[in-house]
């Protein structure tokens, strides 16, 4: 027998009324159960858009989305808006009572029918996103990335199936940001709860998603598991969305020691080092940006401008002579 698939997306297409090319084209996707699917894609490529099809916000002009075989209804269809089992968390954080104090906000979406389950569960929800010491804390007084810490436990204590994201972390300070995404991860694990987040921050979604789905101009041009994705993108957009990548013509390339006939040739920072043991130093450090453990390098060769990685802090100054070693390299 076959399993009938979790969230599925049918060559879906919604295109919004007097624009030319918006909204999303004839999208077919399965969302795998008990995972973190990521969408990315640069801005107005309609990850939103895909998204509120997913939820149920959006109804589809063509095609259909099915959760477990059932298909879901449009806002037109129903009283609230939005497939039952599962819950979305922005940006915004507007459905907080900034008045109330972070243990109502959260216990007050539970049902009164049963006192002890409501207490037992919202401090389980208030536990998994670490905010318990919050508790009697007045929700005016929170930060931005204690809000959204806040707005994901009142998504969660109606245990959905499916909590989406979307760009939720964007007003949240990087230091606070890993930490919520590694407890999203550990709910994910513990809960067998589905993530569906849309970013536009690669280092969050190669550390957060078990699968990549990428949106161009709203049609998927590829999907994968982020690894194989960030190691063998089948196309340049891929690359540059989540890369700081080198992109050079061929031309280009040549004087870089690379021969090829592709019209861009794609070098990672990570993929070429500079070597001192050369005689044919050819480049010159133009900047030395410090990153803490590591440390950006832009060398040049005439119009040819490269950021290297190097994790040797300290080692290179700006005007030393270098020559490059490039190990690897992609062609589109
Ligand atoms: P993303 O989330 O990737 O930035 P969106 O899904 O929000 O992209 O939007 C995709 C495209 O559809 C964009 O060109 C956007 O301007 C357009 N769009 C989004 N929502 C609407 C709307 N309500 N009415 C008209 N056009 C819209
Ligand atoms: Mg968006």
């Amino acid at each position: 027998m076959m399993d009938t698939p979790f969230l599925q997306a049918l060559a879906i297409t919604k295109t919004y009324p007097g624009e030319r090319v918006a909204g999303v084209k004839r999208i077919s996707l399965t969302i795998k159960p008990q995972k973190i699917t990521a969408i990315i894609g640069e801005s107005g490529s309609g990850k939103s858009t895909l998204l509120r099809l997913l939820y149920g916000l959006l109804s589809p002009d063509e095609g259909r989305v099915q959760f477990k075989g059932e298909r879901i209804w449009g806002p037109e269809e129903k009283l609230i808006p939005g497939h039952d089992a599962m819950k979305m968390v922005t940006q915004d954080t507007e459905g907080l009572n900034v008045y109330a104090k972070v243990w109502d906000n959260i216990a007050v979406l539970m049902p009164n029918t049963d006192v002890n389950a409501k207490e037992e569960r919202t401090t389980q929800v208030l536990k998994q996103l670490n905010i318990l010491h919050l508790a009697d804390k007045q929700a005016f007084f929170l930060s931005g990335g204690e809000k959204q810490r806040v707005a994901i436990a009142r998504a969660l204590i109606t245990r959905p199936e499916v909590l989406l994201l979307d760009e939720p972390f964007n007003q949240v300070d990087t230091s606070f940001r890993e930490g919520l995404q590694q407890d999203i991860r550990q709910v994910v694990q513990e809960t067998g709860l589905t993530v569906i987040m849309v970013s536009h921050d690669p280092a969050e979604v190669l550390s957060m998603a078990d699968e990549l789905i990428v949106l161009k101009e709203g049609e998927i041009i590829e999907s994968g598991h982020p690894k194989t994705l960030y190691q063998n993108p089948q196309n340049l957009y891929t690359a540059k969305l989540l890369t700081n990548c080198n992109v050079l013509s061929n031309e280009d390339a040549r004087h870089c020691g690379i021969n090829s006939s592709a019209d861009n040739i794609v070098i990672y920072p990570e993929w070429a080092a500079p070597t001192n043991s050369w005689t044919r130093k050819d480049f010159t450090v133009k900047q030395v940006l410090f990153k803490g453990s590591y440390e950006d390098l832009l060398i040049e060769k005439g119009h040819i401008t490269l950021r290297l990685l190097n994790d040797q802090p300290g080692k290179y100054h700006i005007g030393d002579k270098v020559h490059i070693k490039i190990n690897k390299y992609l062609e589109f």
